[in-house]
């Protein structure tokens, strides 16, 4: 039986048939050690809203056995307890690429670092169950953002707390404060014996550096107060990428929901060694802590959950979509050699800024030749510089790419894509490859590496 509480398909009708044989399933599991912790919670009907650890385990093992072509499930960690950690991989399997060949988009996701803001871990549950379903249903806008896009998605983070319904781990750690960034550096509580003490969080953070180190975007879910909180918790101050984090909390108000969206140390309060903080200041993600609702528990009907977070599920429908933008993504429209100066003009598509692009000009075997100096490109915005040129010699088979880092914050991913062949110009009065003094050098070095067809290497 498939004990999913609160799940689309599914008539009003059918919802509380499933509710109903969910209680039973829970009432007949209860000896088991997962349930036991259950047994205190003061209203049985209550416990069908949220998952236990052991419904959680039934329902990521039928999404695995029912879609692999887009589900993988896997156990990265465990509890203090001994828990599995699982981990939900879901995209279209089926193409290793983006239709175009470039590299999907990554998305990752965690849940239930507090175990009593179950709204919380629903919100990650009901994330990963919408493009689950919404791929087995043929929904267009879902199968265009799994053919594009990788979501890993870890729902419950811990289940030790969860099922017994405290904000704690097992070992009255704050998971939510154990995180290697400023650790213990703010008026805080029970932050454990040290960064990453805890099997918790030691699994999630070699999860982001093993799995996810490309991902750009990371939400972290949680339920207090009903806010988006983005980095810093540690700081007052506006983090390096406040264009993006801004940009996106102007289109959620305007377009979606008005839940507040604030830095995380003026929203809420001092916080230090959060998974969010570690999540930009070390990793480089965009980060928010989504914090679902002011509630900590519900009464009503089984539709109601995902009703309830019906407006939450749209702010991370539209964060998905939009994954491709929450960094610079540097467009080289023209490169202009002319003497000893190249003009570059450089476009950024994307809602980050980049303070230290700088073109590249490499050798047929890759080694680097040439790099310019460091240039800004403005989220949404264009460049055009005038470079030094003077050490730059052209070689037969060189290629030119655009090297930078995907956001402003010192942590962010660097990376190096290729520019396009056919905006590069040579300006008048240069006729071939540049003459240039280094160029008896280049030459020179070629001869003593004895490579066959070296003069064939150069035009003059
Ligand atoms: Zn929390």
């Amino acid at each position: 039986m498939r004990t999913i509480v609160g799940v689309g398909p599914y008539s009003g009708a059918m919802r509380r048939l499933v509710a109903v044989l969910v209680v039973a399933s829970m009432l007949a599991v209860s000896a088991a050690p997962a349930a036991t912790a259950q047994i205190s919670q003061p209203d049985i009907i209550q416990e069908h809203w949220y998952h236990s650890y052991a419904t959680l385990t039934l329902d990521v093992n039928a999404w695995a056995d029912e879609h692999p072509e887009i589900v993988n499930l896997l156990v990265v960690g465990n509890t203090e307890l001994g828990r599995n950690l699982w981990m939900l991989q879901i995209s279209d399997w089926g193409q290793e690429t983006k239709p175009d060949g470039t590299p999907k988009d990554v998305v990752y996701i965690d849940g239930g670092h507090h175990g009593n803001e179950h709204l919380g871990t629903e919100l990650a549950f009901l994330t990963a169950e919408f493009y689950i379903e919404g791929w087995a249903d043929g929904e267009q806008s879902v199968i265009d953002v799994l053919s594009t896009t990788e979501l890993h998605i870890l729902i419950m983070l811990n289940a030790d707390g969860n099922d017994f319904d405290t904000r704690w781990n097992v070992n009255q750690v704050d998971l939510n404060r154990n995180y290697d960034h400023y650790w213990n550096t703010c008026p805080t509580t029970q932050p454990g014996s040290s960064a990453f003490s805890e099997s918790e969080t030691h699994a999630n953070s070699i999860y982001m550096n093993e799995v996810v180190p490309h991902a750009d975007l990371y939400i972290t879910m949680h339920t207090g107060v009903w806010i988006m909180l983005y980095p810093w918790g540690k700081w007052p101050d506006q983090p390096s990428d406040w264009e993006l984090f801004h940009f996106i909390r102007d289109e959620v108000n305007s377009n979606i929901s008005d839940i507040p969206i604030r830095n995380a140390n003026q929203g809420l309060y001092p916080n230090c060694g959060t998974s969010r903080d570690y999540g930009y200041g070390v990793m480089g993600y965009p980060t928010f802590t989504f914090e679902t609702d002011d509630e900590q528990f519900l009464l009503g009907s089984v539709e109601s959950i995902s009703e309830r977070l019906g407006e939450e599920l749209d702010v991370m429908q539209y964060l998905i979509r939009d994954v491709w933008y929450w960094r610079a993504r540097l467009i080289v429209e023209s490169i202009v050699i002319k003497g000893d100066e190249v003009d570059a003009h450089v476009v950024n598509l994307g809602r980050a800024s980049t303070t230290n692009a700088s073109l590249h000009y490499t050798d047929g075997t890759g080694e680097l030749l040439w790099s310019s100096s460091l240039f800004g490109v403005n989220a949404t915005n264009e460049t055009r510089v005038t470079l030094d040129g003077g050490n730059l010699t052209l070689v037969e088979g060189g290629t030119w790419s655009i090297n930078y880092q995907k956001r402003v914050i010192d942590a962010s991913m660097w990376v190096n894509e290729d520019v396009n062949e056919s905006v590069i110009e040579k300006g008048a009065g240069i006729s071939g490859f540049l003459p240039a003094p280094s160029m008896l050098i280049v030459i020179v070095s070629f001869a003593l590496a004895a490579i066959n067809r070296r003069n064939d290497k150069f035009e003059h």
